[in-house]
């Protein structure tokens, strides 16, 4: 027979064990991030996002409460409102970390705050679940529209070719050259768009006007989104519209992407099975180039939609300070904004 001492013993030790991952879970707190960084108001001290959590440091951390450290108890403690120097205390907060009882030998726990406390717990649980479970619905649903919305747009546009001819001017206009057709490229006639919202919070036409539609391809030629460029043959150099936004007169994008890009690419002229491919940055550089070398037959010609797309990401290590701006750090000290820099990541 173990003594109660002994048992007690082993269930704090038993405790110490949990990591901050299962603890969390154990007190119902939010899995807020993406990742491993979970930040969320202090169920203790209140905020915004005072409090956070990380699974892989295996660390917490409450700003307002000023208080942080890298074992489960601690952070029951801290959310609990348990004070530690106390036995009781530490005994209840190594029960909510194991998510049973204290063993009867112990015996001061009064049965009826037991249970009052673990209600209050499952109903924290119950609850960010719900939202979880609302917040990834909300996402696919969203993402889901987005593609749709991509496609009706690029659907509804004419193919370049008889048709669409305006989209061919433009080219010409950019130093592209005549281009005969496209199997990809298409042109709105007059295409909206949206910027901002009106009074009632209804989004708000700033412009219409005709557009080149690129469809968004993924690796398996399905369409993932469009890329939208409006333009102004009247307006040289670049034959873009002026769009400025109405609040605060800044000058506005004249390109769009709807639905999504990631590892997507722009179909220009050609077909994705020939052997060899070109791609640039942007549509009108690929077009340029295929015009330079008189639009090779044997060619697939693209373009990547942005620098991020075509190249990957910046290798960390070239990374550097911006001079000027900053943005707070975890601890809400102001610190330089990094910049990705300019070498690839081998
Ligand atoms: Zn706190």
């Amino acid at each position: 027979m173990q003594s109660g001492g002994f048992v007690i013993e082993q269930f704090v030790e038993a405790a110490r064990d949990v990591s901050i991952d299962d603890a969390a879970k154990r007190l119902g707190l939010k899995f807020t991030g993406r990742r491993h960084e979970h930040p969320q108001p202090c169920p203790h001290c209140g905020g915004t996002d005072t409090f956070a959590f990380n699974t892989v440091k295996n660390k917490w951390n409450c700003r307002a409460g000023g208080a942080g450290g890298n074992d489960g108890i601690g952070m029951v403690a801290h959310c609990e409102g348990l004070d530690l120097h106390r036995r009781q205390a530490l005994l209840e907060a190594c029960s909510i970390v194991l998510d049973r009882p204290v063993p009867s030998e112990a015996g001061q726990e009064h049965a009826a705050e037991a249970i009052a406390r673990h209600r209050r717990l499952e109903e924290r649980r119950r609850l960010n679940e719900a939202q979880l479970a609302e917040r990834a619905g909300r996402q696919i649903d969203y993402r889901k529209r987005e593609r749709q919305k991509a496609r009706s747009i690029y659907e509804a546009a004419a193919r370049v070719g008889r048709f669409g001819r305006l989209v061919v001017d433009y080219l010409e206009a950019r130093g592209c050259g005549r281009i005969g057709a496209s199997q990809w490229l298409r042109c709105a006639s007059e295409l909206a768009y949206w910027h901002g919202s009106d009074q009632r919070g209804r989004p708000s036409k700033l412009h219409s006007g005709p557009a080149m539609v690129a469809p968004f391809i993924n690796a398996d030629l399905d369409a993932i989104g469009c890329h939208i460029t409006w333009f102004d043959l009247a307006r040289p150099p670049k034959f873009r519209p002026l769009l400025t936004d109405p609040a605060t007169g800044e000058a506005l994008p004249t390109k769009k992407m709807r639905g999504s890009k990631k590892g997507g690419l722009i179909p220009l002229f050609g077909d994705p099975s020939a052997a060899r491919w070109v791609g640039g940055e942007g549509i009108e550089n690929g077009a340029a180039f295929a015009c330079w070398e008189s639009w090779r037959e044997d060619t697939f010609y693209f373009a990547a939609g942005d620098l991020g797309n075509l190249a990957g990401p910046a290798d960390p290590a070239s990374r550097f300070a911006h001079p000027t701006l900053k943005k707070p750090d975890a601890k809400g000290a102001l610190r330089p904004l990094m910049i990705a820099g300019p070498m690839p990541r081998p």
